[in-house]
């Protein structure tokens, strides 16, 4: 049985991808940082699907607890097959109000918690020679977003690792794609007026928001057998939002 590991699992989008892996017999890790009594919640309803579940209290933005983690996951699973990057922030703010604190904080959240994490992932997948990395990027990555302009350097951030660790590793057997998904209706989105979801709604082809399973099913895909031949990928999935 494979096995994924899921950063930012308890919750949104992470919840619909650790669900969807267990669904489709994989065992499941994930990471939660705030967010304890989802993730207990979680892993009870994961095990009733027959899978193995693990969630370890992880704040991407530290070192030592991805290390700590990796060491038990290890023990435990032995092997990674799939990595998917998916914890992240958004700040909303004119960039020249935006503190130095809350740019650092975005820019290790969302790039440099992922490239850690990927670093210790990698080294399990290249003695299997081989795995799957899906990373959680944004259309603001690719298009750029007023009034969240760390938020979208730090995705496109990691567009460009992306591409780099596919590279990298495509001679170890590992793919690396990225996945950009538009609006999706989640916590994330829930400061946002009613007034505000209709306009936005009203700009957006397919008439509504995504949903995270539609987000997951795609991570599974990329992270299956049946994409192989596919990394360095960039994918949106926004409805023809950006279009
Ligand atoms: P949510 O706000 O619902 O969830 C965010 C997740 O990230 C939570 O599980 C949270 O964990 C985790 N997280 C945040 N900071 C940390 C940290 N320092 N360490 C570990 N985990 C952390 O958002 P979504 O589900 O919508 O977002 C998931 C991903 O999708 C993000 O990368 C986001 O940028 C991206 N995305 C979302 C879009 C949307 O419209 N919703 C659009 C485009 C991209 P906890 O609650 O345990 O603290």
């Amino acid at each position: 049985m494979k096995t994924v590991l899921v950063t930012g699992g308890a919750k949104g989008i992470g919840k619909a991808i650790c669900l969807e892996f267990a669904n489709n017999n994989y065992n499941v890790v994930f990471f939660y940082n705030n967010s304890k009594s989802q993730a207990n919640q979680l892993k009870c309803q994961i095990e009733k699907l027959g899978v193995k579940c693990e969630c370890y209290k992880v704040d991407v933005t530290n070192a030592n607890e991805i290390q700590q983690a990796f060491i038990d996951i290890e023990h435990k699973f032995k092997i990674i097959d799939v990595l998917v990057n998916n914890a992240g922030i958004c700040h909303k703010e004119l960039i020249i109000d935006e503190s130095i604190e809350s740019t650092k904080n975005i820019i290790n959240t969302n790039l440099i918690g992922p490239i850690e994490v990927s670093k210790f992932a990698l080294r399990n997948m290249i003695k299997q020679n081989s795995g799957s990395i899906v990373n959680i990027s944004s259309i603001w990555g690719n298009c750029g977003a007023s009034c969240e302009a760390t938020y979208s350097a730090s995705k496109a951030g990691i567009i460009a690792f992306t591409k780099s660790i596919a590279k990298e590793y495509s001679y170890s057997g590992i793919t690396c794609n990225c996945v950009c998904p538009g609006v999706i209706d989640t916590e994330m989105n829930s400061n946002l007026t009613q007034e505000e979801k209709q306009e936005l709604v009203a700009d957006i082809p397919a008439g509504r928001f995504g949903e995270t399973n539609e987000v997951a099913k795609l991570v599974l895909y990329l992270a299956s057998d049946n994409s192989k031949y596919i990394t360095g990928q960039i994918i949106t999935i926004d409805g023809g939002f950006t279009l």
